[in-house]
């Protein structure tokens, strides 16, 4: 009983909501809490921000999943953050793949977000566990929003120096960003004000130029769908198993073209139930809470 808070800390935003008796009673939205992504006084501020506009200061309970914890210490360092925001509460802090299963109702399976970052991971019938990617931006990431947005401006530096002129694809990335000159995004590419979650959020010119039938970005969409099916195929086969693969997060519930491309680099390695996340992760905080998740803080 009483109060919980689940969180779902991604690259881009921090979601928490409120659930007393299993019914939500606030869902609130700051900005990321990740500390792989942001500075720990960043997390910090933003942490605070959100339990004092939940009013969750008495909570019994935080079942948090986040980016960016691959170690036990990667979870302590956040559940010390949480900590001061909800003194009486035992806290929970797991990598957020595990919110995506949960999420999909499944107890067994694949979840794959594809989100501003990317990872795979999964469990099977006998608690055995897997997982694919999930190890950051500079590391990896393949299929993510940061991913997509990178290969935009990579491929509009080629084009310049090929000595071609802007395309659609192109001009829609200036038009998003703000400038006059290819040559100009790769400065800004560096610059401190823009980082993983500014690039994640051009994911949307390369998606809407693939939908416009532009050829160079069908093909990043179509490579990020295909490399997110690899990756879920990878943790099924070192799981033995047949699904379900459950995609969730931002590219992966929204974009149709990622979800098709999907579906068949799985049905290629004999992969038929495939599902898209109907609900936000962060409702699978509900299910972990519940389900005890123990007092242990591990990834
Ligand atoms: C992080 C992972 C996380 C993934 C999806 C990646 O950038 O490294 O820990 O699971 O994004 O949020």
């Amino acid at each position: 009983g009483g109060l919980m808070i689940g969180l779902d800390i991604g690259g881009t935003k921090t979601r928490g909501i409120k659930v007393v008796g299993g019914e939500v009673q606030a869902d609130l939205e700051v900005g990321s809490a990740n500390v792989q992504n942001v500075s720990r006084e960043t997390a910090a501020a933003n942490l605070a921000e959100l339990f004092a506009a939940l009013d969750a200061g008495d909570a019994a309970r935080v079942f948090a999943g986040s980016g960016g914890v691959d170690t036990e210490a990667d979870a302590d360092a956040l559940a010390a953050l949480i900590h001061p925001h909800a003194p009486r509460a035992r806290v929970t802090v797991v990598h957020d793949s595990r919110l995506l299963l949960a999420a999909g109702r499944a107890r067994t399976g694949v979840a794959v977000i594809a989100g501003t970052g990317s990872a795979a991971w999964g469990t099977n019938d006998a608690g055995e566990e897997a997982r694919a990617g999930g190890w950051g931006y500079l590391l990896g990431d393949e299929g993510s929003g940061y991913w997509l947005g990178r290969e935009a401006v990579r491929y509009s530096l080629h084009r310049m120096n090929l000595g071609l002129e802007p395309d659609d694809l192109t001009q829609a990335l200036l038009a998003s960003t703000d400038l006059a000159h290819p040559n100009e995004l790769i400065a800004l590419f560096h610059a401190p004000g823009t980082g993983r979650r500014y690039w994640a959020q051009r994911s949307r010119v390369v998606t809407e130029a693939a939908d416009a039938g532009h050829v160079g970005a069908r093909f990043m969409v179509d490579q990020a769908a295909h490399d997110l099916a690899r990756m879920a195929a990878q943790v099924a086969r070192q799981l033995d198993l047949e699904g379900p693969v459950i995609l969730g997060s931002g590219l992966g519930m929204n974009v149709g073209r990622i979800q098709d491309g999907f579906r068949a680099g799985l049905a290629e390695q004999g992969i038929t139930d495939v599902r898209i996340l109907d609900r936000d992760p962060i409702f699978g905080t509900i299910e972990l809470a519940a389900d005890g998740g123990g007092g242990e803080r591990v990834p």
